[in-house]
């Protein structure tokens, strides 16, 4: 019998999982895709929000301002990428410049630091492709953006060091009450456990509904994006935001990732199918309509690839984070919407702090907080990268030639701690087939290395685990 399982291994429960290793504890996490961040957490914008945006009082503002601050050091602990560059929340009209002010004092009694309103001229003088037609900003120096893949799985890879379990292709299916706690039935085999973590991202509802009277509703809210290619990456400096609307929130905003590119969306739709990633000709029209309002000469002929992703909206807009009065041990983490990515470092500390309280945990002694990542050759000098190559001459051989990683990277990649099993896991672990070319050129060789290094056949090789084979046959040449 596990003392904790938690369910999803996106940022939610990865940080869970971590914060939770600080203790001594048997934890695992239960996955139902092949990898950890395949859900809403490797498919959002990468902000790191200030906090000004969620309702005074509530947990969402609590969670975003206290992750916020968490996660300038997390990413030096963890080694993921993250940059303080701040936002601007644009206002276009004097006439909304009341919605303006608005947001500043709700930041203000959300303990944001260092909010300003900007006038026009110094809008512009920040940044100069802001709309000439701009009249003031609100100025959020602590925003930042944020690595999605590296920030879930620098969490995850640090958890499983400290010793919670990881399964993947794992499907929880059914949670019954048993005496002592809870019997979770998957796809793969029966798992029993004291407490129950609920982080199951747009899923979540239907965990919750399976033990408790008091039902909750999570809609799919998809967000469709466009990501730009680095030549256009310094077009903005700091992540321009819309004045947010009422029904919709933040609206599309045009951001710097943290690897140099521009992302341009997301749209906001509601949908039924929660696996509905799909962008569509409508949404993508509506975010080019859109992304143009606050910044001019957006330079969309750079578009390399679209994206969507869902958001978890739970009917009441607030995070739910608590052990469920009618469902004891049965922890939820649900309606983990956006600022769920900033707020995470505090979800996990707030979840692993109700699970310390009742389970009386004592301190894990063998804890270590800190994890390193893929070694980037890019960060080496030249003799430093001269050496490296002449012990380990794998990182002398260049695989993806838009982002110019290295087979080195790629085995490490696979190799380390809940490693890359697909070409999606090696992608989000070292950006080979981030590109330009969208893995074009890198794939092929990409999956001789994941077939070499996984013993396995290339005609098993997937993109991204279960039927997404990517080798369907043979041709004539081979016979
Ligand atoms: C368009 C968009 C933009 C966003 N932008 C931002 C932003 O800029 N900043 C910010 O702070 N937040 C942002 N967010 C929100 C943020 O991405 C989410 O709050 C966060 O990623 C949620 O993480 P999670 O772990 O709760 O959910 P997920 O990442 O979805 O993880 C849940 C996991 O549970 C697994 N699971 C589900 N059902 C089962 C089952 N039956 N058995 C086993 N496993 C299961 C799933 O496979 C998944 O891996 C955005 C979201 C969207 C959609």
């Amino acid at each position: 019998m596990y003392d904790v399982i938690i369910i999803g291994a996106g940022v939610s429960g990865s940080a869970v999982a971590r914060e939770l290793s600080r203790y001594k504890v048997r934890a695992c996490v239960l996955e139902k895709n092949e990898d950890v961040c395949t859900g809403t957490s490797k498919a959002n914008s990468g902000i790191v929000h200030a906090g000004y945006d969620a309702a005074e009082g509530s947990l969402m503002a609590k969670l975003n301002v206290r992750g916020n601050e968490r996660m300038e050091q997390l990413s030096k602990d963890l080694d993921f990428p993250f940059k303080r560059e701040g936002s601007l929340v644009i206002c276009l009209h004097e006439e909304d410049r009341e919605k303006l002010e608005k947001l500043y004092e709700r930041g203000m009694k959300n303990q944001v630091p260092g909010l300003r309103i900007l006038e026009r001229e110094e809008v512009l003088a920040m940044e100069p492709n802001v709309s000439d037609n701009v009249a003031a900003a609100l100025f959020a120096p602590t925003a930042g953006i944020v690595c999605p893949f590296g920030l879930n799985i620098a969490l995850a890879e640090n958890a499983n060091a400290n010793g919670v379990e990881f399964y993947f292709d794992t499907e929880v299916k059914e949670i019954s009450p048993i005496e002592g706690g809870y019997e979770i039935r998957t796809n793969d085999r029966i798992y029993q456990t004291r407490y129950v973590v609920n982080a199951a991202g747009v899923y979540a509802d239907t965990f919750h509904n399976m033990v408790s009277e008091h039902k909750i509703h999570i809609t799919p809210r998809r967000g469709d994006y466009c990501l730009l290619d680095k030549s256009a990456g310094n077009h903005v400096g700091r992540t321009i935001f819309a004045l947010p609307n009422e029904k919709y929130g933040k609206g599309v905003l045009v951001t710097p990732t943290t690897h140099g590119n521009l992302l341009v969306g997301p749209t906001a739709v509601d949908i039924e199918d929660r696996e509905g990633v799909n962008t569509t000709r409508e949404g993508l029209d509506n975010l080019m309509e859109k992304a143009g309002l606050n910044v001019k000469n957006l330079p969309m002929r750079q578009v390399i690839t679209s994206f969507a992703g869902l958001r978890a909206h739970e009917d009441h807009h607030e995070f739910i984070i608590e052990e469920l009065a009618d469902a004891p041990q049965f922890i939820d983490c649900a309606g983990i919407e956006s600022p769920g990515l900033s707020s995470c470092p505090a979800i996990g500390e707030m979840v692993a702090e109700i699970l310390r309280e009742k389970m009386k945990l004592q301190p894990n002694p063998d804890f270590v907080g800190t994890r390193k990542g893929i070694l980037n050759p890019e960060t080496l000098t030249k003799e430093e990268r001269v050496q490296l190559i002449k012990e380990q001459p794998a990182y002398g051989n260049i695989v993806c030639r838009c982002e110019m990683i290295t087979e080195g990277e790629i085995i490490d990649a696979i190799r380390r701690p809940l490693g890359a099993k697909s070409l999606d896991g090696v992608k989000r672990r070292t950006r080979a087939g981030m590109g330009r070319c969208q893995s074009g050129f890198c794939s092929p060789r990409t999956m001789e290395i994941l077939a070499r290094e996984l013993s396995e056949n290339i005609e098993d090789i997937t993109k991204s685990g279960g039927n997404s084979k990517i080798v369907v046959g043979v041709n004539k040449d081979s016979f």
